[in-house]
């Protein structure tokens, strides 16, 4: 059981009387150390999926698994990091304490924390920004910060869900080609969750694409990008 795997996952959101399908038989097959993207329309169940691999929902039938562990023993061996549209920094604390707060929640000491968390601004390339505040610097930078905090935990799965969703096309361009950079010096297995196609064939080995509602993976072709 290695890699990210879906097994005729289904999934009903429940609020009141009302029922929302959001994912209905969804199969996916990301192997150990691949990069797969994930694209369908707004709405088709693309979040619900990756949110279910992080632990947040559960799905209403079927597995899914993380090197064959479940997502709640996933997150408490700390095998995934989760970088979503809008990761929140606290506003109160600089960018290397920011960084750091992932090892912190971890009880990793203080010494090896700020290794660990210079070490990887400076592979997202904030070197210099440590000691500014968060609302100092642009949502881009911003960004950068929240993968450099998922990157300290050395997570065996990135799930990435519309990392640059809230930036504009041409910082979102720029940043897609230094998130490639960054992903090639970790050998962590990513599902980036997007909208955009061009996004999707830039970063990725697999494009998995969900049909509109409810989601399904339809389709997974191979790129074949050879990060090797
Ligand atoms: P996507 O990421 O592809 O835009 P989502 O996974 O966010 O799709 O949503 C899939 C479906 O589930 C949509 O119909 C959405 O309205 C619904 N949905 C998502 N989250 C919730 C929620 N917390 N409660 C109820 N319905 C939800
Ligand atoms: P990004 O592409 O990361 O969103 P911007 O396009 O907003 O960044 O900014 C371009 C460059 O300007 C950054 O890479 C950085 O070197 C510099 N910059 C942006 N914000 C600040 C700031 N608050 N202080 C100093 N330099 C900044």
């Amino acid at each position: 059981g290695f890699g990210l795997v879906a097994d005729d996952v289904g999934m009903v959101y429940r609020r009141g009387a009302q029922e929302t399908l959001a994912l209905a038989d969804c199969n996916l097959n990301v192997g150990r150390g691949q990069w797969a993207s994930l694209i369908g329309a707004s709405g088709c169940g693309k979040s619900t999926l990756l949110r279910i691999f992080a632990d947040i929902v559960h799905p209403t039938c079927g597995t899914a698994t993380l090197h064959g562990l479940t997502p709640a023993e996933a997150r408490a061996n700390r095998t995934f990091a989760l970088v979503s549209q809008q990761s929140t920094m606290l506003p109160w604390r600089k960018i290397l304490e920011n960084v750091e707060l992932g090892l912190e929640v971890a009880g990793v000491g203080k010494s090896e924390r700020r290794r660990a968390a210079m070490e990887a601004i400076e592979l997202v390339g904030l070197m210099g920004f440590e000691h500014v505040y968060p609302n100092e610097l642009s949502g881009g930078m911003r960004q950068r910060a929240a993968i450099a905090r998922a990157l300290t935990l050395r997570p065996q799965f990135l799930l990435m869900d519309e990392p640059f969703g809230a930036l504009d096309e041409i910082t979102r361009e720029k940043l897609n080609f230094e998130l490639l950079r960054i992903l090639r010096e970790t050998s962590a297995t990513l599902l980036l969750v997007t909208h955009s196609i061009s996004e999707a064939i830039i970063l990725s080995d697999q494009v998995a694409v969900m049909t509109p509602r409810p989601g399904r993976i339809s389709k997974i072709v191979d790129i074949g990008f050879g990060h090797e």
